[in-house]
């Protein structure tokens, strides 16, 4: 079959790779319908060491199931199904408190003999933990909505969780790629009641605009910063969701934040300590977050996807081929592309 291969920075590969068998009879084997490319895959394309071998790429995917091993009871072949960006037994303690992404028998896609998403197939292993089946066609419309719960609208909701956003609150969104903008729906979603979106990019924010934001703010570092107060009457947000990554969002996020509040982070962290330690001690602000557990908000968030709620799939502004992905990542990386969703 053929799948996504990352050689280093800059040089993805589609190839022929051995084709996705059931290995354990708790695995299930799923025909990639729709993959998406994330933005994390852009850090190690823009910094991945050359490699001979190469690393799988890609952990959004949805597709229909092929087979199912011996052991799997909630999904058979036929069903169209969402997989979360890891997979997971969904019966160990962490599962059970709702925490997949540190589930003690799960994993990831692209590495230890798992498939990555951006490819023909996947065998997904702890398919009946992991893969949720939905009733719908493998063309409907709901499709590219249907994609973003399996990583940027579920982590958009984690970073709203995490920032306590309810309703009445003020939200700012550090942010304006993929996940801000869902993080924009999961605010409004919530119950926020100013939501004010930190960007650069006016078709992006045009988006988030549309999403719910309330305001927008495109200055960056002191001068965003104080363009936040301005808009919450000096006092800074409640609650402030950081979806980049980088030091300089996050030290934002950190700013905007008003006495008592809430950061929630789920930017994949590219420094190596959390910045602003005093001033937010002494604010005492709560700083939380991580890798969304996407496989637990799915059950909360999949009807409002299926009864037209929410429209997070408009994220993806360009759909590629899979001989188009080396394309996708380029036009993502390069910042034509808001999000590249993969048709196979
Ligand atoms: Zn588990």
């Amino acid at each position: 079959m053929r799948a996504t291969v990352m050689h280093g920075a800059g040089d993805v590969r589609i190839e022929d790779v051995p084709d996705a068998t059931l290995i354990e009879p708790s695995d299930a084997l799923v025909v990639v319908g729709r993959a998406g490319i994330c933005g994390s895959d852009l850090w190690p394309y823009k910094s991945m060491e050359p490699s001979e071998t190469g690393r799988r790429m890609g952990h959004e995917f949805i597709g229909v199931v092929d087979a199912a091993g011996a052991d799997v009871r909630s999904v058979k072949a036929g069903n169209v199904v969402i997989a979360p960006f890891v997979w997971s037994d969904g019966t160990c303690v962490f599962c059970r408190e709702g925490l997949h992404t540190s589930c003690l028998h799960g994993g990831r896609y692209g590495v230890d003999g798992v498939d990555g998403g951006q490819g023909e197939a996947v065998r997904v292993p702890q398919a009946d933990g992991t893969l949720v089946a939905v009733a719908v066609d493998e063309d409907d419309s709901l499709m590219p909505s249907l994609l973003t719960l399996t990583d940027v609208m579920a982590t958009g909701h984690h970073a709203a969780l995490a920032a306590n956003v309810g309703p009445g609150k003020t939200v700012a969104v550090v942010g304006d790629g993929a996940v801000g903008l869902c993080a924009v729906i999961a605010a409004r979603r919530l119950g926020a009641e100013q939501i004010v979106i930190l960007g650069r990019h006016p078709d992006r924010l045009a988006i988030a605009e549309e999403f719910g934001a309330t305001d927008v703010v495109s200055e960056r570092g002191d001068e965003a910063v104080e363009r936040v107060r301005e808009l919450t009457d000096g006092l800074g947000a409640h609650s402030a969701l950081e979806c980049v990554g980088l030091e300089e969002a996050t030290v934002t996020a950190l700013s905007i934040v008003r006495p008592g509040g809430a950061v929630g982070r789920v930017g994949v962290p590219q420094h190596e300590s959390i910045p602003e330690g005093i001033a937010t001690f002494f604010d005492n602000v709560t700083i939380a977050g991580g890798p969304a557990p996407a496989r637990a908000y799915l059950e909360e968030l999949l009807p409002d996807v299926l009864e037209g709620r929410i429209e997070p799939g408009r994220v993806f502004d360009r759909v590629s081929t899979l001989d188009d992905v080396p394309d996708g990542y380029r036009a993502m990386n390069d910042r034509e592309a808001i999000k590249v969703m993969i048709e196979l």
